[in-house]
């Protein structure tokens, strides 16, 4: 056989393996490598915490499930429904918990009845910002005690989104002082609730459809929901005179994927790292969104709807920061699991402010000189 008749015979053999899936190396080194790939198409069921169609939360897990059966080949495919579709939004826990779904999203504060520690997961008054509540979460042992509180529930959890820091909340009498907090009517739920209770004010529990007619009449003097995006969206702009920052009750609220532990046990490794670093992706882009639809949003409300946006009086935090002290003692008292992981938050929080004074905090007085 002549020199060129042989370099074309060993091309058509490489590209016949090629073919035939072999690559270069002409065979495989072991059969194993040949079923390393099972073909398992794995049909799954989410349910959310979110109205359908809710913008940046059930839009972005949508835009994930997508994500996740272009990456896996088609070999996940999550169908994804919307709070009150298959199951109502509170009891996206319970069925994910027990198996009648394999996936939800949500917020872990909801299930603070069942699991109050889980609250630190999401977002707690006088807490952390994004940035460290992603860096205690990944780096600082947050998700490791996450993953222990929901282990009696079947329960894998991964942050997978936040909303930044929210606002304060709209209010229709001015807050000047303390003592304007004693007698004021808010729907704040959770621990910024108690928190308020305990300055004299009354916490009120509504349902997100109840809110808008219930500031508009008087029922409440004031609310909290999300922040400039979501707020304008929902009108409150037209239920109340002033738009407060900062929302010292929720400074950066995680959301959570959380997936049953059986399902996630018969995943195939690669699989479950699609999953896994599609939640990190997830987590970055909620809220990437956030702050860039909040930035317009706000211009808006100032702009167009002339909204008068105040800054709660340092004396007033300074109480509220005070009060917030307490009642996590109290609680810590109450539980055991909400102690252990109240302390590793505040651990890290403080060692956090410190680097944080001298970077970002020194940073935004320095843009500000
Ligand atoms: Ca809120």
């Amino acid at each position: 056989m002549t020199k060129i008749s042989s370099i074309i015979l060993y091309c058509v053999l490489c590209s016949l393996a090629f073919v035939l899936g072999y690559n270069l190396r002409f065979f495989p080194n072991s059969m194993s490598e040949i079923s390393a790939t099972p073909a398992t198409t794995f049909h799954w069921k989410m349910v959310t915490a979110w109205p359908p169609n809710f913008p940046i939360f059930q839009e972005g897990v949508e835009q994930w499930a997508k994500d996740i059966d272009i990456m896996s080949g088609g070999r996940l495919k999550v169908q994804v429904y919307a709070g009150g579709e298959l199951v109502p939004p509170l009891q996206t826990f319970d069925a994910v918990s027990q198996g009648a779904v394999q996936m939800g999203h949500s917020g872990a504060f909801y299930w603070a009845g069942k699991v109050p520690a889980a609250q630190f997961m999401s977002s707690v008054p006088f807490g952390m910002t994004t940035k460290g509540v992603n860096a205690w979460l990944y780096e600082g042992g947050g998700l490791e005690l996450w993953r222990e509180l929901y282990k009696p529930f079947n329960l894998i959890p991964f942050p997978a989104g936040n909303t930044g820091v929210q606002m304060g909340g709209w209010f229709n009498q001015k807050i000047e002082s303390v003592a304007d907090l004693k007698g004021l009517k808010m729907r704040l739920p959770g621990l910024g609730g108690k928190v308020l209770a305990k300055a004299g004010g009354t916490p009120m529990l509504l349902a997100g459809g109840e809110i808008y007619l219930a500031l508009e009449r008087g029922t409440i003097d004031a609310t909290e929901w999300a922040g400039p995006f979501h707020d304008k969206r929902f009108g409150l702009h037209r239920a109340a005179k002033y738009y407060y920052y900062p929302g010292w009750h929720e400074p950066g609220s995680a959301l959570e994927l959380i997936i049953n532990s059986n399902a996630w046990a018969l995943l195939p490794a690669d699989l479950q790292k699609i999953v896994a670093v599609a939640a990190r992706s997830l987590n970055q882009w909620m809220f990437s969104r956030f702050e860039a639809l909040n930035i317009k949003a706000l211009r808006e409300l100032q702009e167009q709807h002339h909204v008068e946006v105040l800054e709660f009086p340092p004396e007033v935090i300074k109480e509220l920061k005070r009060l917030t002290s307490k009642v996590f003692d109290e609680e810590a008292i109450k539980n055991t699991s909400f102690k252990k992981v109240y302390e590793a938050y505040k651990k890290f929080q403080a060692d956090h402010a410190a680097w944080n004074a001298i970077s970002d905090g020194a940073y935004s007085k320095a843009l500000r000189n």
